[in-house]
């Protein structure tokens, strides 16, 4: 065979593996078990699953925790196995070994995802709270850490009184982007409306490696804090990503167009550190929330 013939086919060949590693799909563990009332299960699970799902990017399994107050020395995921894990828990500490083994397959280049319920979970884990860089209730206060305050353009740790976590009345709020050029916010408009939600206020935690990639001004009249507050966020925990929603109180809420695209794409950065996903059209503007059902 001539050299030129066995170039093409090496080509080929690349060609060929490429485009398998591209279309295989990225294997996602989403855990639950336990969880505040107020954030429904399994519903909340259900629609995450259907939202990773639907990008055709995803394969998803679920490992269920046992239930409060029920043996937890059992309950040890195999997170290695996983590209992601997206969390939906919030409720009994994790056996030790969990939570070393999950220490460790973070630091190791592992991916989470953290949205609403999940960043009320685990106020004494002192790596967890690292990985989210903010949270809130769960017997967070003042020595759990500062808040992010955006200060002339950016964000801050700021030591100040008040509580570890708030929201004001849901309702339907502006977000606005503050790192256009991340792979998970490329090519979104600069500001949309999300539907009626809880937006969280005054999250404390280590705020340490993080990067708030969107933010928005909670309304003091309807009991929020007046400051411009973090909605999505990455942090960087060893070699692993993690990417932080605080959007998603509960099904209703998952389906505006708004969170499942940034879910989608946060959780594909979490995985890959890439975003290979294009904006969908039916993104909301400024001044229209969008939905799917
Ligand atoms: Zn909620």
């Amino acid at each position: 065979m001539s050299s030129k013939l066995w170039s093409s086919v090496l080509m080929l060949g690349l060609i060929l593996s490429a485009t398998t590693l591209a279309a295989a799909p990225i294997k996602a563990l989403i855990i639950d078990g336990q969880s505040n009332p107020y954030h429904k299960l399994p519903a909340v699970t259900v629609e995450s699953k259907k939202i990773l799902e639907s990008s055709g990017l995803f394969t998803v399994e679920v490992a269920t925790s046992p239930a409060k107050g029920q043996d937890m020395s059992g309950f040890q995921p195999n997170f290695a196995a996983y590209q992601v894990v997206v969390l939906n828990y919030d409720g009994d500490p994790w056996p030790a070994e969990t939570q070393t083994a999950f220490e460790k397959y973070m630091q190791a280049g592992g991916g989470l995802v953290v949205v609403h319920s999940a960043d009320n979970a685990f106020a004494g884990w002192k790596a967890f709270n690292e990985m989210i860089a903010v949270g809130g209730w769960g017997g967070r206060n003042e020595k759990s850490g500062p808040y992010l305050r955006f200060r002339g353009g950016k964000w801050e740790a700021v030591d100040m009184p008040g509580p570890g976590g708030s929201h004001g009345k849901p309702r339907p709020y502006v977000v606005t982007a503050r790192e256009p050029s991340h792979p998970i916010m490329k090519g979104l408009p600069k500001e949309w409306l999300h539907v009626a939600d809880e937006l969280y206020d005054r999250m404390r935690g280590p705020a340490v490696n993080v990067t708030v990639l969107a933010s928005a001004m909670t309304d003091p009249k309807t009991g929020g804090s007046g400051e411009e507050e973090p909605v999505l966020m990455t942090i960087s925990y060893g070699k692993g990503r993690v990417f932080h929603s605080v959007m998603g109180h509960g099904p209703d809420e998952m389906k505006c167009v708004g969170f499942i695209v940034t879910l989608q794409r946060g959780t594909e950065w979490a995985a890959t550190g890439k975003v290979t996903q294009k904006v969908p059209a039916d993104f909301p503007t400024t001044t229209e929330t969008k939905v799917r059902n």
